[in-house]
């Protein structure tokens, strides 16, 4: 919790202190309402969570009849917390079952950081004494393969390639395989993320995903959604859901960002369970999400 609130602090304390400052006002009249409305909408909750936190809040502060600052923050986090279902299950399904490997797909638009959070899940993996053989399958980009083989050197990961062009299909198929005769416990995909054209990204997901399946299930599918796009990222996040069955949100740089608030309304959008968050570039700048811990240090 430390960590995070350091992390989230450096860019992050916008809503904590929009806040704070109506909240240390000796009043909660209409214009201090509006004002914590307008912090959580600038703070990229989105207008109809906001409009349906900030109801709540007011009932409950005018049934418990309280002005006091510390009970309407403590409300608001209740609020918050609650708008962020903590009742979910974010584990990771990491785990081989039936003696075959876990098998995760990552996917995403480029540049959300499908690679970089493939790497930082293998550490975690391999430092939790997991073996992992990673696939990349994003065999568009140039140096994604690459850059996930350096991943994989510095946290002591097997990687599957193709030549670069190649059928990502192909490699995810050998990924597997490679995953199953050696008997590890997870395989991580990196796939390709061009989302330029739906039918396009359909078309190269739906068979990566049917010839992994040759194989056996896919356990988990993360979408990875970059936190600064704000909003954006909701409409791409549909269409991914549209493709593939996401079974859990990974949401990325938010170090990078003053609006944190984006985890309540990708929550809240899409229902989908936020597992992770990335807190920068480096390799341990991965978290589980937390709901609770992460409102308490959203607001400072
Ligand atoms: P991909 O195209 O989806 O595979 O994206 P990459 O993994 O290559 O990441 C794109 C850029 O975002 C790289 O420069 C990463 O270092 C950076 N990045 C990824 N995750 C985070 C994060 O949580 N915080 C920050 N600040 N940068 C990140």
């Amino acid at each position: 919790l430390v960590r995070l609130r350091s992390r989230l602090a450096r860019s992050q304390n916008a809503l904590g202190r929009g806040l704070l400052a109506v909240l240390s006002r000796d009043r909660l009249d209409e214009d201090a309402w509006e004002e914590i409305e307008e912090s959580l909408i600038t703070a990229d909750v989105g207008v109809e969570s906001t409009g349906q936190i900030v109801a709540k809040l007011r009932e409950r502060t005018r049934v418990l009849g309280t002005r006091s600052v510390a009970d309407v923050k403590m409300l608001l986090a209740e609020e918050l917390t609650e708008a962020l279902d903590p009742q979910l299950d974010r584990s990771l399904r990491a785990s081989p079952q039936d003696g075959r490997p876990a098998v995760i797909l990552v996917v995403g638009v480029n540049g959300a950081g499908k690679t970089t959070t493939c790497g930082k899940i293998a550490r975690v993996l391999v430092a939790d004494g997991h073996s992992v053989v990673l696939g990349a399958a994003d065999t568009f980009r140039a140096a994604a393969a690459d850059q996930l083989a350096t991943w994989g050197s510095r946290v002591g990961a097997d990687i599957v390639r193709g030549p670069e062009g190649g059928d990502p299909a192909a490699v995810a198929y050998d990924a597997v395989k490679q995953g199953i005769d050696t008997g590890v416990d997870t395989v991580l995909i990196d796939t390709a993320g061009r989302l330029q054209n739906k039918i396009g990204l359909m078309d190269e997901l739906g068979k990566v995903k049917r010839v992994v399946e040759k194989h056996g299930p896919v356990d988990e599918t993360l979408l990875i959604l970059d936190a600064t796009t704000g909003q954006n990222g909701l409409e791409q996040a549909r269409v991914f859901m549209e493709v593939c069955d996401v079974t859990g949100v990974v949401l990325t740089k938010l170090d990078g960002t003053a609006k944190g608030g984006i985890v309540i309304a990708v929550q809240r959008k899409l229902g989908i369970p936020v597992k992770l968050v990335g807190l920068g570039e480096g390799p341990d700048d991965l978290a589980p999400f937390e709901p609770a811990a992460f409102v308490s240090a959203l607001l400072g």
